[in-house]
């Protein structure tokens, strides 16, 4: 099942009276269709009647987080091309809610970075309110996966010595298409293409913590919300953006997160 959240475009709905333009809607997205659901998922999944075509509305990111925690070294390729030793239990932080947009969104880069990076990844999508969950009951408050990119100001990453303002500028956390609940995590792609050209291409087998520890060592320290996301970490390959550029993070089993880049304005 893949789940999302939209916005209606005029003339969008195929069946029933369209809900007012740019209402945010949940969804049940089927081939090229979109059921509108009555709350959001993580309620239960009620449809409410209403079709539109996925092709004409907006997407938005397919979560409103209230954290998202991610995982600074998880694959051994991006540990060694940072040059950093090996964690001997997973190293996280925190992105700011405000950072996330959705599909075909701009990356926004600011005035105070000279260098911003992709990092595509994997994220858990947590199902339930829930602390302390051991790894083998992990599956039971997991709701599914999406795909993230972890953008990162790495400059400000080593400037500052800790990762808060690095990893929080607005739109540095494109996430979407939308959260596919059927995913068996261990061993799936994970690949980044600029412009076109292929820049990640790793498998979530090579992790040093899989998905289901990391909900055990984070619900450890902090009570995990519905639609809080767990980033999983990157693959080697982290690169820069331009202003210009065209970033497509795809995990195979969910689909495919696009977005441009844009010098910000302030
Ligand atoms: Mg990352």
């Amino acid at each position: 099942m893949l789940t999302t959240r939209f916005e209606t475009v005029s003339d969008a709905v195929l069946e029933s009276q369209p809900c007012p333009e740019g209402q945010a809607l949940w969804g049940l997205v089927e081939g090229d269709t979109v059921l509108e659901l009555r709350s959001s998922p993580f309620e239960g999944v009620e449809v409410s009647g209403r079709k539109y075509l996925l092709s004409e509305v907006h997407l938005l990111a397919p979560v409103c987080p209230s954290k998202i925690v991610a995982i600074g070294f998880n694959y051994e390729g991006h540990i060694r091309e940072m040059g950093y030793p090996f964690p001997q239990e997973p190293l996280i932080f925190l992105k700011a809610p405000s950072s996330v947009v959705g599909q075909n969104a701009a990356i926004l880069l600011p005035p105070e970075s000279e260098r911003v990076d992709f990092e595509g990844e994997l994220a858990i999508v947590i199902g339930c309110k829930c602390r302390r969950i051991r790894r083998e009951h992990a599956r039971e408050v997991i709701f599914g996966y999406t795909v993230l990119n972890d953008v990162t100001a790495r400059d400000l990453q080593k400037k500052d010595g800790q990762f808060s303002r690095a990893k929080s500028f607005d739109s540095f956390c494109p996430v979407g298409p939308w959260i596919q609940t059927d995913l068996e995590p261990a061993a799936v792609r994970v690949m980044t293409r600029v412009n076109g050209e292929t820049r990640q291409d790793d498998h979530t087998g090579t992790m040093l913590f899989d998905p289901y520890y990391l909900v055990e060592y984070v619900s450890a320290a902090m009570t995990l919300n519905p639609g809080d996301l767990i980033a999983t970490g990157t693959p080697s390959g982290v690169g820069p953006l331009r202003p210009g550029d065209e970033v497509v993070v795809e995990v195979e089993g969910i689909g495919v997160l696009a977005n441009s880049v844009e010098r910000e304005v302030p």
